[in-house]
């Protein structure tokens, strides 16, 4: 009701009494158990904490308990620190713009003493005791001398017990603590200097040992295993730096969690730089499989906004394009590291030089045009091979066993003998991944693999792909797809990847362009240009190939930068071991 009936007015808007205030920018702050513990984290690492010890029970809803050696709470401040809007971080708005402490805000521990029963014991180090005090509902009900070694402990009972609707929201105790421990790993990764210890549910969950490397923080959460396999991170570009460790191709989730990324030692979530990580993968990770990395991205005080999110968990970049372009091309370089041959030896002899007989060599070139057969062209078997072939690395060609073409199955599968059983090579992946190497590793005006056209071909484009079309022109051109802009909804197409000449070309152009349409266009255009172009280049399922053939693909395939996954992440091949056949057929 706005007004009485005889219209006099009644006072409908009205200010909050502080305490309602409190408890509804509390909910900013602190939502759940996992943005507490991050809070008094913070805290215990801007208060120069060598040693962390997290406690939880009833995945933090029933305690949270955080210890620290740091430099203590003053015993004349204590209550202060409680005040809302009250920090020892920053002193004015100059100071907004270069934070170099998690916290800045001097909301939390009023936030969540407004949302919990809160004990709290801290010690500075001239102090011969330390003090200790109880807040309830934000309130200090007790206060006395307590002997505590110097640091500060802060322990938060049954939070959100007098907020029912805040609690409806939360998960059961098991997945909020789940997150928490989740949280507490990205802390130790992001802080190898601090010794770390989590015990949730009276079970310790998380020990590090604070000795500063990184690796050794990795190893206390993933395994020893898993740690030893990580490649090093260290890659600077435009003031932006990017250290840490990522995983080789070998090395996958099922999810994102393990993906770790600090700003300026603050461990956010961001979905483009997380998206850039990913990125440099593609091609190269199982379909449905995630990157695992920790990576500290250092970039200077103007170029990051820390206060844009109430929990700290977001940043924001004055240049976001250029940090993802960093993170990308950081893991791009690890990953291309890892492949070089490890004993620094002269590279082999390059392959190409290997006789190969039977095998015609043809300059690409009008004359090229009519003579091959399609399928022919398609599986590269006539092109020049002096002008594509580069010398593998002894690793690369580790990535895949030899293997013995026995034959075909379905004109789909290629089934092989290796050194341990059957493998079955799924003909289409496998040959996208080596037309997509030749296409994306060639340098940009080598035309060998193009097939250019006598006579253009007319293209009509649909409406919704002509941005597509224009946007991946030049990519495309370099891939060997060259296109003209003929008149408003229709191209000219003056040459085509050799592959691709084989099909119905307009088709095969269409089919391409919608599938670029639906990427996400922000980061490698051309790596999406090429596995898209490789798909379409490439032998299908159902198509009968020669032993020849075959035996092609796999010798191709062998000489690829990843020969167990498609451009897509799909795998190439996959392994029926001895073993296995002699348990199943009863041998065992
Ligand atoms: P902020 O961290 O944004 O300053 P908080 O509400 O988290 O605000 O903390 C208020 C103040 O209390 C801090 O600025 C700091 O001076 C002090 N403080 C909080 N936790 C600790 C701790 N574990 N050790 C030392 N001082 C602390
Ligand atoms: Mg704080």
């Amino acid at each position: 009701m706005t007004s009485t009936e005889d219209g006099a007015s009644r006072k409908v808007i009205r200010i909050l009494s502080p305490d309602v205030a409190a408890r509804i920018a509390a909910g900013e702050v602190v939502e759940r158990p996992v943005s507490v513990v991050r809070e008094l984290l913070d805290n215990a690492i801007d208060a120069g904490a060598g040693r962390i010890t997290l406690e939880i029970e009833e995945g933090g809803l029933a305690l949270i308990r955080v210890t620290d050696d740091g430099r203590g709470i003053q015993p004349e401040e204590l209550e202060l620190a409680f005040e809302r809007h009250a920090t020892s971080k920053i002193a004015g708005l100059e100071d907004l713009g270069h934070v170099h402490t998690l916290g800045f805000r001097g909301e939390a521990l009023p936030s969540i003493a407004a949302a919990s029963d809160l004990e709290i014991t801290s010690r500075v180090a001239r102090e011969p005791v330390g003090v200790s005090a109880v807040l309830v509902e934000g309130r200090l009900v007790r206060r006395s001398a307590k002997s505590s070694p110097t640091g500060t402990t802060i322990a938060v009972r049954d939070l959100f017990a007098r907020v029912p609707a805040r609690r409806k929201f939360l998960g059961a105790a098991g997945s909020e603590g789940r997150q928490v421990v989740v949280l507490a790993s990205h802390y130790a990764l992001a802080y190898p200097g601090i010794a770390f210890q989590v015990v949730a549910g009276g079970r310790r969950s998380l020990t590090t040992s604070g000795d500063g490397d990184m690796r050794h923080a990795f190893a206390a959460i993933y395994g020893a295993e898993t740690a030893a396999a990580m490649l090093d991170v260290d890659f600077g570009q435009d003031g932006i730096g990017v250290s840490g460790l990522c995983g080789p191709t070998s090395v996958h989730r099922g999810n994102r969690s393990a993906i770790s990324l600090f700003v300026n030692g603050r461990w956010v979530q961001s979905r483009p730089l997380t998206f850039a990580l990913i990125d440099a993968y593609q091609a190269q990770l199982p379909i449905a499989r995630h990157p695992v990395a920790a990576l500290h991205i250092a970039l200077a005080d103007e170029e990051v906004d820390v206060n844009v999110h109430p929990a700290k968990a977001e940043v924001r970049f004055r240049d976001e394009r250029a940090v993802g372009r960093a993170v990308r091309r950081s893991i791009a370089a690890a990953l291309e590291a890892s492949r070089t041959v490890p004993w620094g030896e002269t590279p082999e002899q390059p392959l190409a030089v290997l006789a190969r007989p039977g095998i015609p060599n043809s300059r690409p070139g009008p004359a090229a045009l009519r003579a091959p057969e399609p399928r022919q062209a398609m599986l590269g078997l006539t092109r020049d091979s002096n002008a594509v072939d580069e010398a593998p690395s002894r690793t690369q060609r580790e990535l895949l066993p030899m293997l013995r073409v026995v034959g075909q199955l379905n004109a789909t599968y290629v089934i092989c003998e290796g050194p341990d059983g059957m493998y079955l090579l799924d003909q289409h992946a496998a040959h996208e991944r080596v037309v997509f190497d030749r296409l994306a590793l060639k340098p940009p005006g080598d035309l060998s693999g193009v097939q250019p056209l006598l006579e253009p071909i007319v293209l009509e484009v649909e409406p919704a792909l002509v941005a597509t079309l224009d946007e991946y022109r030049p990519d495309l051109a370099r891939l060997g797809l060259e296109t003209e802009p003929f008149g408003e909804r229709a191209a000219l197409i003056r040459s085509v990847p050799a592959g691709l000449g084989a099909r119905d070309v307009c088709k095969e152009v269409t089919a391409l362009l919608q599938k670029l349409e639906g990427e996400h266009r922000l980061s490698d255009p051309f790596g999406k240009a090429a596995a898209t172009v490789a798909c379409h280049s490439s032998v299908r399922a159902g198509m009968l190939l020669s032993m020849e053939e075959m035996r092609r693909l796999v010798e191709d395939l062998e000489r690829t930068t990843a020969p167990r996954t498609c451009p897509h992440g799909r795998p190439t091949l996959i392994h029926l071991g001895t073993d296995a056949i002699e348990r199943q057929f009863g041998r065992r």
